[in-house]
């Protein structure tokens, strides 16, 4: 049976709380969470809701106290184990705002199990802010059912990540001169997906990726994907091919 969505099956408000949970825990929200939940929601005390930490799955809770400034929750039953994110990693080559805000967004729901900004030569983004990346991954994830969060990366040059990675992790390198069709070249395990900028990688790149250990260069079709089409692209496919769009049994295996 191909797995069922987390979503839309619970229609309570899903909330991540940098705390560990377990049953009987009170929680205390952060002023951005009472906000939404007492002015833009207006649950007020007993309301449910569901929590996550990213680590021990989800959790039903209460609120227990409600002003328009505080809210106190009570922890009740888990009602979700933590699940298996298929361990594929996405480095990408941050673009403009909007679209590295929008590529976060999607690669959260798609599954990624952490997202890597890379610096290549011809990365022209503004500054990547990691706080800003990290709070987007959390509305994801919140949004999506996810129960972990991915991890997200200070962004590095190509060159570090290319020599700090472990060279048991597949690299599948998306390259517009060409490699294996990505939906037969993916296989299940420890995956680093890398995409480039909107001016591709240099020549000199190229040959340095495509000269890594276990670098599979893939090709995304015959048309020129943007960047972020690209790594979500890629991403998607390595789901439903290698990931967990396919039944439990074949997931890392
Ligand atoms: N300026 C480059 C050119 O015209 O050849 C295009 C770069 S593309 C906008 C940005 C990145 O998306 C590329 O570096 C590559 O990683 C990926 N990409 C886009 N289309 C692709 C395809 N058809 N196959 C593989 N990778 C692709």
């Amino acid at each position: 049976m191909p797995a069922t969505p987390a979503w839309p099956p619970k229609s309570l408000p899903r909330l991540f709380v940098r705390m560990p949970l377990s049953e009987g825990v009170a929680v205390e929200l952060d002023a951005k969470q009472v906000n939404y939940l007492a002015n833009v929601l207006r649950m007020g005390e007993d309301a449910e809701l569901l929590l996550f930490d990213g680590a021990s799955g989800e959790w039903l809770a209460r609120i227990a106290e409600a002003g328009r400034k505080r809210m106190t929750l009570t922890v009740g039953r888990k009602t979700r184990e933590p699940e298996t994110i298929p361990d594929v990693w996405l480095a990408f080559a941050p673009v403009k705002r909007a679209q590295t805000d929008w590529l976060v967004e999607k690669a959260t729901e798609l599954g990624a199990a952490r997202l890597l900004p890379v610096i290549t030569q011809r990365t022209i983004a503004e500054r990547v802010k990691l706080e800003r990346l990290e709070a987007i991954a959390i509305e994801a994830a919140e949004q999506c059912g996810r129960t972990r969060l991915p991890e997200v990366d200070e962004p590095v040059s190509l060159k570090a990540l290319l020599m700090s990675r472990d060279p048991q992790r597949r690299l599948y390198f998306a390259d517009e001169g060409g490699g294996d069709p990505a939906a037969s070249a993916f296989a299940p395990g420890p995956s680093l997906i890398l995409t480039g900028p909107e001016g591709g990688f240099t020549e000199e790149e190229r040959a340095l990726v495509r000269s890594a250990d276990k670098a599979v260069p893939i090709s995304l079709g015959p048309r020129i994907l943007r960047a972020e089409t690209a790594a979500l692209a890629a991403l998607a496919t390595y789901m439903a091919v290698a990931g967990d769009w396919l039944p439990d049994r074949l997931i890392d295996s």
